[in-house]
């Protein structure tokens, strides 16, 4: 079984400022890092680090971004799929952080906006029953339904990530097998809270619920009733990217056992997300292969 991840990638660039600046002004700033980034990709790599043969399917520009970042992806074990698009810029996140902790991001997502609904079917023709297509919420409308929909007619399992939030999801969520979402999504999304959101995308037609509580751990909602999974402890350095990871270890966890998401799923995926949160940074900190494996077993 296999995964194809469709969604976005971006380089993250990290500048170490002073302080933010005021409306008008100039100031010096420091690059801290540069790196791969975007929901989508982040989802891919953990996929991929725990063991599920992934193709991730991004749009990027034309540009020297994309170059960069087709040489950062050989590092991990996924397959890329990168579809050029020629009216669009390689996405990009901007990312000013003060020596506080305080930071401030600007994301672009026209690569990601822009990716075609037949370029991306065209990266699933070689899915096959059984297998899993991942989505966020990067996409247009158009390009999210087109894939859903083509996902279902080939029995594929669908998971949604519906984030960033958009005012459609409401069109796409009878198509979706899988949704994890976090609690500020799913009360934006439902008016409800926890197993109270669960619920109610089960009646819009949602096949399981995965509801993440940050440091409150996750609740599974499904037609069996609700399981609540506490979070593993941690000690908090950076929480950036705990999401991402947790949707990709769940899914993997489930998948390389030939089952739903389930209780185990939701144990495994908290062990790693307490993993990431201990560390800085993003894909640096999810857990690496290794890391995976012995969580994956234990
Ligand atoms: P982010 O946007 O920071 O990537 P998110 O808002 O999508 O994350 P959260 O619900 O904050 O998702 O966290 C996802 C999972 O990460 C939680 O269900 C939990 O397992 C783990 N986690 C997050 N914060 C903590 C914490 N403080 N202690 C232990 N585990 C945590």
């Amino acid at each position: 079984m296999r995964a194809f991840v469709i969604g976005n990638i971006a380089l993250d660039e990290t500048y170490s400022i002073a302080a933010l600046p005021a409306a008008g002004a100039s100031i010096f700033g420091e690059q801290a890092s540069r790196s791969l980034g975007g929901k989508g990709c982040n989802q891919a790599i953990v996929l991929s680090r725990c063991g599920v043969e992934t193709t991730l399917v991004a749009a990027v520009g034309r540009d020297d971004r994309a170059i960069a970042i087709g040489k950062a992806l050989t590092r991990e074990r996924l397959t890329p799929k990168l579809i050029p698009v020629a009216s669009a810029t390689s996405d990009i996140s901007i990312i000013l952080t003060t020596p506080d902790g305080e930071n401030s991001i600007i994301t672009t997502r026209s690569a990601a906006a822009a990716l075609d609904k037949d370029a991306a079917m065209e990266a699933l023709g070689d899915a096959v029953s059984g297998d899993l297509v991942v989505l966020q919420g990067n996409l247009s409308e158009e390009t999210t339904l087109a894939i859903l929909s083509a996902a279902r007619s080939k029995g594929l399992t669908t998971a949604f990530n519906p984030s960033p939030l958009q005012s459609w999801f409401a069109s796409v969520l009878a198509f979706i097998d899988i949704a994890v979402l976090n609690r500020i999504e799913a009360e934006a999304l439902t008016g409800e809270s926890g197993a109270g959101a669960g619920a109610f995308l089960l009646r819009a037609g949602v096949g399981r619920v995965i509801v993440t509580l940050g440091g409150q751990g996750c609740v599974l909602v499904s037609a069996d009733g609700a399981i609540e999974v506490p979070a593993a402890p941690a000690t908090i350095v950076d929480t950036t990217g705990a999401g991402d990871c947790f949707t990709g270890v769940a899914l993997a966890s489930a998948m390389l056992r030939g089952v739903t998401v389930d209780a185990r799923a939701l144990e495994d995926a908290s062990r790693a997300a307490a993993v990431t949160v201990g560390r800085r940074g993003t894909q640096d900190a999810f857990p690496c292969r290794d890391e995976l494996v012995t969580i994956l077993r234990a």
